[in-house]
């Protein structure tokens, strides 16, 4: 039987909406929460990605500014302007779009954004509170993750979960996120030794790793839960072909505009899995939300810290969990 997919975009909307109430509440208390993103050079996706999430804030009634240094600025000029930000009371997240050119100190960027206003999660404070369950920022796409898991009613205390994929910014908050959930979390990364056996144990598997289709369907236990971070574009006919051949919907589309995107898990996994991520329309969605969700969060909790008390207390116990409105 084919999985459930799990509708990214309801729940999405869903998140909007509480978001949209919170935002209302900061606005009677004369708070605007605001997001500052900089885009370094002229990187076509970055472009994609950060004017995505400019729209959004403005959808949702939220400031943002864009700056947009150009792809020569030094490691010293990114920091001037992250310390200027920093000091920008009414900017409460600040967005540097990844990746930075090479010439820029990428680690020393970032570990110089205030971790109050680090939206993304990434710097080493916010993952710390990660590790040790304490209220902070976690990274947007695997907090989405968790959303998509929750929200779609999938179990995940008790269960094997499956991580495929250790970096920073997905695998290792992922893994750390779910163990809090109460799973029993294996990583696996490029040197594990028995991938398909590995992942064959999961009640969920979450793929991150960069590599198109790689999950294949009998790596899959029959009925497990998907979550497929991967987004990789095809470009190659033969490969689209392979890939798609059951699917003749995605072969229009590739021969309409030339490339198809797959993700990390072989589009025939859906056959045997009992729920599983569309990729496009799956966890990209639910980044940007997280993106929006940790812009608020932050704006509450260095503006509006009596509020956030009164959010605190009514989820002891669970603090690192990044649901929106509940923290
Ligand atoms: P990354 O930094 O390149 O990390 C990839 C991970 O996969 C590494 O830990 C690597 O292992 C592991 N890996 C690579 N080849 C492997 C193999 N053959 N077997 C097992 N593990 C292997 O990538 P990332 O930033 O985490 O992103 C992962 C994917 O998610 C990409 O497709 C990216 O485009 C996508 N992504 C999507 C969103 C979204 O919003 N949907 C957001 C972020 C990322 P080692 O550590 O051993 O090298």
């Amino acid at each position: 039987m084919p999985a459930r997919i799990l509708n990214s975009i309801a729940i999405r909307d869903e998140i909007y909406g509480e978001l949209k109430h919170e935002i209302a509440a900061l606005s009677d208390a004369g708070i605007r929460p605001g997001l500052a993103a900089v885009l370094v050079g002229e990187n076509p996706a970055s472009l994609i990605y950060v004017r995505r999430k400019i729209a959004t804030c403005e959808q949702l009634g939220l400031g943002s500014w864009l700056h947009t240094p150009p792809a020569t600025v030094t490691t010293d000029e990114l920091l001037a302007l992250v310390a200027q930000l920093n000091a920008r009371d009414e900017v409460d997240g600040i967005l540097v779009q990844l990746p930075l050119p090479p010439q820029v100190d990428t680690k020393r960027v970032l570990e110089a954004v205030d971790p109050q206003k680090d939206v993304d999660g990434f710097h080493p404070v916010n993952l710390g509170r990660l590790v040790s369950g304490r209220p902070g920022l976690v990274a947007c796409t695997p907090a989405g993750c968790m959303e998509i898991l929750r929200r779609s009613g999938i179990a995940i205390e008790g269960a094997d979960a499956v991580v495929v994929g250790r970096s920073d910014i997905v695998g290792k908050p992922m893994a750390l996120l779910l163990m809090h959930a109460n799973a029993t979390v294996t990583i696996c990364h490029s040197k594990t030794r028995d991938l398909p056996q590995t992942v064959r144990r999961a009640d969920i598997v979450i793929a991150a790793i960069g590599r198109a289709a790689m999950i294949e369907p009998d790596w899959v236990r029959p009925g497990a839960t998907v979550i497929d971070v991967g987004i990789n574009s095809i470009t190659d006919a033969a490969e689209a072909q392979r890939l798609f051949v059951n699917y003749p919907a995605k072969l229009v589309q590739f021969h309409e505009k030339g490339s198809v995107l797959v993700g990390d898990v072989h589009p025939a996994v859906a056959e045997v899995a009992g729920a599983i991520t569309p990729v496009p329309g799956g966890v990209g969605p639910l980044t940007i939300a997280m993106l929006m969700s940790n812009t608020v969060k932050a704006a509450r909790l260095r503006r509006a810290p009596s509020a956030s008390k009164n959010k605190q207390g009514s989820r002891q116990g669970n603090v690192a969990a990044p649901v929106v409105a509940k923290l």
